[in-house]
């Protein structure tokens, strides 16, 4: 069998030496005896990697002690609710920058629980960011929702890491709110982190579910109900942090974009330079459109050679 090489966005390759360590804790976790997939949330077992891996989360990102860190349940689109939920009361309405269809969807979610007011032009594709000087920022927002790791003055603002989460150093200090599903950049699927900054709690809709609600859960210690249990985060500190993974993304997003770049235009990346991702690089072949024949045989040729999950999201 060829050897594979996993380029799926998420769930997202784990890196080899941490699947030996899961082999090695599954059946006998620290010397319980047992496996942490079966370990109550509630043991001492438990309580000490929550607190260990929150610690983690806190050194890595060199998370303010005013800022909360929770894992909790329902991924990256259970706070595209969350978000709202908790804070959209603070004025009624809240900003969007909608960049793409994450964001999109995000601002379609909130909605469902107050005015949300799409900051930035509408556009058919998103193949880069409108420049800033066209956002219509409300100053009464309870927040601003970004995709990015775009920084903004006056209200919270309110970021959806998902797909770079501790893929480089950002300064928490600046965000009201961080979060994104563990399956793209630190672990596996089912658990979102969340870091919420201590002022932004207590503002939760009543209607807002105890499952969603971050005071509810910072309360429960992200125990409040039973959590899925792996991460990756004790393996990126382990390699050297942020810095490392930053260098590596470049490292490796660089080895595509430069074939693309050398290709005469057989491959074709539509996103503007300036909004380039390191993190997934969509690309056509043949010209900007695609030609249908010719991705799916480069797709059929890839497979072959072990590389899978190459068809992402266009
Ligand atoms: C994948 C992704 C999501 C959705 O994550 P789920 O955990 O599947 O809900 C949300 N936002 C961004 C930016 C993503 O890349």
């Amino acid at each position: 069998m060829v050897k594979i090489h996993n380029f799926g966005a998420g769930p997202a390759k784990l890196p080899e030496e941490v699947y030996e360590i899961i082999k090695k804790e599954l059946t006998n976790y620290e010397n319980s005896g047992i496996s942490l997939l079966e370990t109550s949330h509630r043991s001492g077992t438990y309580l000490k990697l929550n607190t260990e891996i929150q610690a983690v989360v806190r050194r890595l990102l060199n998370v303010p002690d005013n800022y909360k860190i929770l894992f909790l349940s329902g991924g990256g689109q259970g706070e595209f609710a969350a978000v709202p939920l908790n804070l959209i009361s603070r004025t009624g309405t809240a900003d969007y920058v909608v960049t793409g269809a994450w964001s999109a969807k995000a601002a379609k979610e909130a909605k469902k629980y107050g005015k949300v007011n799409v900051v930035t032009p509408h556009t058919e594709r998103y193949e880069g960011i409108p420049d800033q000087s066209t956002w219509k920022l409300d100053p009464n927002a309870s927040y601003v929702h970004i995709c990015t790791n775009e920084t903004i003055h006056g209200v919270p603002l309110v970021a959806d890491m998902s797909s770079n989460f501790m893929s480089k150093k950002v300064d928490v200090s600046k965000f009201g709110v961080i979060y994104g599903g563990a399956q793209k950049n630190i672990g596996t699927s089912g658990v979102a982190l969340v870091i919420v900054r201590e002022d932004l709690l207590n503002h939760a809709l009543p209607i807002c579910p105890s499952i969603l609600d971050w005071t509810v859960n910072v309360k429960a210690d992200s125990i409040l109900n039973t959590p899925p249990m792996f991460a990756v985060l004790q393996w990126i500190e382990s390699k050297g942090g942020l810095e490392k993974m930053a260098e590596l993304a470049t490292k490796k997003s660089s080895l595509v974009y430069n074939i693309i770049e050398e290709s005469n235009g057989f491959y074709y990346a539509p996103v503007a330079k300036n909004a380039r991702s390191k993190m997934n690089i969509p690309f056509r072949i043949g010209s900007a459109k695609g030609d249908d024949a010719l991705e799916k045989e480069f797709l059929k040729g890839a497979e072959a050679l072990g590389l899978i999950q190459l068809k992402g999201h266009r």
